[in-house]
């Protein structure tokens, strides 16, 4: 199949390895089996890979919340108030929570959901759980003292620590659900925003927090047909229990004579598929690109250990996962899960290459070696796991590591087993139609009575697309326009003739494995400077034009040097499908380096307060 040298003398296959046991001889192999995989993909995607789901239109069911009981029920709201938040996941409670520490609870909270939790609001479908270890991800676990159940724990689990947490901050009393922002504009007079609603609200706010939702806006597939299925269909972040019986634990007992077809093989596909698996009469899984599967290793929280952690482990632990699973930094890798393996042995591998100081061709060469080889054992895994040969192969992925995201599971390649379940690769013969039966690929339709779309989020949609509002600024300025050709920002946070209005996320700001501390460092640096202007009677903040056309330039400088790894990766949600030279997208259009020099920048600027870059209105 392909020249390896074997440097070992075992031929075991353990599905459970962590050392890739074959060395990689010949590169070239590799090079031209992953660009013909990426090429095949490449005419199956671009600017019509998905559609998004709007609030009304056709596909408009897509975006049902199935979660609520009933609707709003207050009084449109004309209140003023210092600070209004949109969106009440993570980053909207971080947002309410650091001004909580800092005194400043003149606050609004807002969310189109019925409560707190974002992601975890949205996304309870069967088998979802938290993907990087959840010492790492749930937030303020030293203030709160809570002591996750597992190592990965279940999305039930975070969505009460959610509840819990705006319980323990008093953000519920500060919070609007079922409302959903439908635009604002900057008032230079008075120096507030008025924020409208669907409910007829217009709040007056000195400052307001966007995060445009990263995991709740759902999109489908660009394919024609989807509202003439005649049987049931849902995203998965709208899990319809009515339908398939069960809850997030599994117990899907009403599939037991269903045909099911799931279309998507990402982060969610990978845990909802199990489940599905488990339960449905019979399964299609509709696949254009495998994710690679490496194990899961989860286990219930060691309390003894949990409870020696010695104050401020957590603030630590975070940073030095980031370290360590973005930069293969030599810190200490306590995690130790596995991102960090995968950093470590392309560490290792660095290091005997060059030893500690490696040229840049040798750091090139080993790296991209050292991840054939990772991939080399995964791809063992999988025939080590699934046993029908033909299945083993479609479920294969080759593509580098980090083109998209990785898996970790430890139950989804032997649901391939099951004789009910069949996969369809679609890289090279796409979806051609939804009929009103089932999924037509080919000349051939597989009827089915329920299709769920594992099919993502609206991440590469330009930022008002994404909010699914427009915002007025300063003199009239549109943002839509402004961003028509691509965000502009300084350090990601605040825009010129938007004065005040802080966007959080993946904005110009960092790639990271873990958002949950990206969110954190945007919560804790937005309130900073909230928390200053409102103690120096500044009335307006905005970058200079200088300062946002610097920080613009560094971003296209660190998106240059990716240029070459983008365009090399098959198409995904990390490239904009392929589109790598479209700016618009606020994730491809460049984020700053590592994670932990964009944190460590941020605290500098911090602690020179001196608010430089901006322009002040006082
Ligand atoms: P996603 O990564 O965007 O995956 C969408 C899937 O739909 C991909 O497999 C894509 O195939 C497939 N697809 C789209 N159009 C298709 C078509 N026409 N035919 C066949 N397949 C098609 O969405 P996701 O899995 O919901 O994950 C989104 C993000 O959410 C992840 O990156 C992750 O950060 C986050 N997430 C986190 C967790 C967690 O923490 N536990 C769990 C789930 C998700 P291609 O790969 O070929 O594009």
């Amino acid at each position: 199949m392909m020249t390896l040298t074997d440097t070992t003398t075992t031929t075991t296959r353990d599905p459970h390895l962590w050392v890739p046991q074959r060395k990689v001889d010949d590169l070239e192999w590799f090079r031209r089996k992953y660009a013909e995989e990426r090429d095949k993909r490449l005419p199956n995607t671009g600017a019509d890979t998905y559609q998004a789901v709007g609030f009304d239109g056709d596909l408009a069911a897509f975006d049902a919340d199935p979660h609520a009981t009933g609707t709003r029920t207050a009084p449109p709201c004309t209140a003023e108030v210092d600070v209004l938040i949109i969106g009440a996941g993570f980053m909207g409670m971080s947002a309410g929570i650091e001004l909580t520490k800092r005194g400043r609870t003149d606050f609004l909270i807002l969310d189109v959901a019925a409560d707190f939790g974002g992601t975890w609001y949205w996304n309870r479908y069967p088998g979802v759980r938290c993907d990087v270890e959840s010492y790492v991800y749930l937030p303020y676990l030293e203030d709160t003292g809570y002591i996750p159940t597992e190592r990965y724990v279940r999305g039930s689990e975070i969505f009460a620590y959610c509840q819990s947490l705006a319980k323990q901050f008093d953000l519920y009393e500060r919070a609007l659900f079922q409302t959903r922002v439908t635009g604002m504009e900057w008032d230079e007079a008075a120096a507030r925003w008025i924020v409208r609603t669907d409910a007829g609200d217009a709040v007056r706010a000195r400052f307001v927090s966007t995060q445009s939702g990263t995991f709740s806006r759902p999109q489908l597939p660009g394919i024609p047909g989807i509202e003439t299925f005649a049987g049931h269909s849902f995203h998965t972040s709208r899990w319809d229990y009515d339908y398939t019986g069960g809850d997030i634990t599994g117990n899907l007992e009403k599939l037991r004579d269903k045909r099911v077809a799931i279309i998507g093989t990402g982060a969610t596909g990978v845990q909802a598929i199990p489940q599905l698996a488990e339960y449905a009469q019979s399964l299609v899984v509709f696949q254009r690109t495998p994710t690679q599967i490496a194990p899961r290793e989860n286990a219930p929280t060691d309390l003894e250990w949990f409870r020696s952690l010695p104050e401020g482990w957590h603030q630590a632990r975070r940073a030095t996962f980031d370290k360590c699973a973005m930069d293969r930094a030599t810190a200490d890798c306590e995690v130790d899960d596995g991102w960090i393996k995968f950093a470590k042995y392309q560490l290792g591998a660095i290091f005997e290459a060059g030893g500690a100081e490696p040229t840049l061709e040798q750091l090139m060469d080993a790296m991209e070696r050292s991840d054939y080889e990772w991939n080399e054992m995964l791809r063992d895994r999988v025939d080590a796991i699934v046993e029908d040969p033909e299945k083993a192969e479609k479920l294969k992925s080759y593509y580098r590591t980090m083109c998209k995201r990785p898996g970790f599971s430890d139950d989804f390649l032997p649901a391939f087993n099951r004789d009910s379940v069949t996969i369809v690769d679609t890289s090279e013969t796409p979806i051609d139609r939804i009929t009103e039966r089932g999924i037509v690929v080919g000349d051939h339709e597989y009827e089915v009575d329920l299709i769920v779309f594992a099919t993502g989020f609206q991440i590469g949609r330009t930022w008002t697309d994404r909010a699914g509002y427009d915002v007025v600024g300063r003199d009239g300025r549109i943002l839509s326009e402004k961003f028509a050709t691509g965000t502009s920002t300084y350090h990601g946070f605040l825009s010129e003739d938007f004065p005040n209005l802080f966007f959080l996320g993946f904005v110009q700001s960092t790639a990271v494995s873990n958002i949950a501390n990206l969110i954190d460092h945007q919560a804790r640096h937005m309130v900073y400077m909230i928390d200053k202007c409102l103690t120096e009677q500044i009335k307006a903040i905005q970058p200079t034009s200088e300062a946002e056309a610097g920080w613009n330039e560094t971003i296209a400088g660190h998106a240059e040097m990716r240029r070459d790894w983008n365009r090399t990766c098959t198409p995904g949600q990390y490239n904009n499908e392929g589109r790598i030279d479209d700016k618009r997208s606020t994730l491809v259009a460049g984020l700053y380096g590592p994670g932990y020099e964009y944190f460590d920048m941020l605290q500098q600027w911090r602690e020179d307060d001196r608010f430089d870059g901006l322009a002040l209105t006082r």
